[in-house]
């Protein structure tokens, strides 16, 4: 069942005139649904147009199933959907704002050796109101309001390939970043893709200002084919075409994200190599070493190893940072939690 937070404004209107209701009526759920509430929850409009519309759509798309506080006061979330699927998400605090990591599908199929979330495979696409009510839920758990946000920057880097869902996210980009709604800058949101070359440069034609992030992870084709399947279909050649393509279109840098995996490609030889392949792009390496995951044999880079890495990069003139660790004490990684309780381990 669809939730009213899969529709623009203007779909909301035609419904509700369809309804036979009056205009403003729009104006005043769709208020209340971007303050983080359900239809029941929306207090100035009568109770038999709740009941009308609850006929037709889902109360609220998620509710909390599981929470978690870290020592640094990272927050992870595993939501309940209205058919009972469970997804994650984290809530980081910074400086500069919180960021809320989201979920774009249950499950996965791109099958990365060392993610948690695919290791169940794809069961299904969301929706673009199932990833919305994730921000809304959150800017509202943690008593933010459409003024006064708790959440400020969104990273689509939860369980899924955004780009696998590219209908229902790019609906969730437009609906999250309008002036009426909650108002996030598209500045502050990042995506995350394993490297659909074709859905890369269509992302570029629909002149957004996100920020794209590749989750590249090897210096070359024959390590990517060891972690990503994904890298049988594309090679590195044909990301770089792509993303020279949508910096070109949007002249937003790229950022890169770099997995550090003892002993497949994080030798100062992979950097060396890294560096040959980047030199020249409008781009930034973020390297993280590697959280473990039960299920898999691979092991996280140590610290200190990462760092000769970070060096190794600039030296050679690429921008690169080591990511801190947060939350690791509350399974703060991709699909660890999830995983966990679909173990029955909590
Ligand atoms: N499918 C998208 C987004 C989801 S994953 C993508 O591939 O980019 C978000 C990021 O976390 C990706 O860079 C992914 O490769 C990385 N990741 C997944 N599992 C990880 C793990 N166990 N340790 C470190 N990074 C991981």
């Amino acid at each position: 069942m669809n939730s009213l937070l899969d529709y623009s404004y203007d779909e909301l209107e035609c419904i509700l005139t369809e309804m036979g209701e009056p205009k403003f009526r729009a104006k005043q759920i769709y208020e209340g649904l971007y303050q983080g509430k359900s239809i029941s929850e929306i207090s100035n409009i009568s109770n038999d147009l709740k009941q009308k519309l609850l006929q037709k759509f889902c109360d609220y798309p998620l509710s909390i199933h599981t929470k978690l506080v870290g020592k640094d006061g990272t927050i992870k979330y595993v939501y309940k959907l209205s058919d009972g699927n469970l997804i994650e998400g984290v809530l980081l605090s910074y400086n500069y704002g919180n960021t809320l990591c989201v979920s774009t599908q249950v499950g996965c199929r791109m099958g990365c050796k060392f993610c948690a979330s695919t290791l169940g495979g794809l069961i299904r696409n969301l929706t673009a109101g199932e990833i919305l009510a994730q921000v809304l839920f959150v800017n509202r758990e943690n008593k933010g309001d459409l003024k006064n946000r708790k959440v400020t920057n969104i990273v689509l880097m939860g369980s899924g390939e955004p780009l696998d869902n590219y209908d229902n996210v790019l609906k969730f980009l437009k609906l999250v970043s309008n002036d009426d709604g909650i108002n996030i800058s598209q500045r502050n949101i990042s995506l995350s893709t394993c490297g659909l070359c074709d859905k890369i440069k269509q992302l570029a034609d629909e002149n957004l200002g996100i920020t794209l992030t590749i989750s590249l992870h090897a210096p070359n084709d024959d390590i990517r084919k060891s972690m990503m399947p994904i890298a049988n279909r594309y090679s590195i050649k044909e990301i770089l075409e792509a993303i020279k393509y949508y910096f070109n279109k949007t002249k937003r840098r790229i950022v890169f994200e770099y997995s550090l995996v003892s002993g497949v490609n994080d030798s100062l030889d992979s950097a060396d190599e890294l560096i040959k392949l980047l030199k020249g792009f409008a781009c930034h390496v973020n390297l993280i070493p590697l959280n473990d995951v039960k299920e898999r044999s691979l092991i996280g880079t140590n610290r200190k190893k990462a760092y000769a890495f970070m060096d190794r990069l600039i030296s050679g003139g690429i921008s690169a940072t080591v990511r801190r660790t947060m939350g690791s004490d509350i399974e703060g990684a991709c699909g660890q939690l999830r995983n966990k309780i679909l173990r029955g381990d909590t």
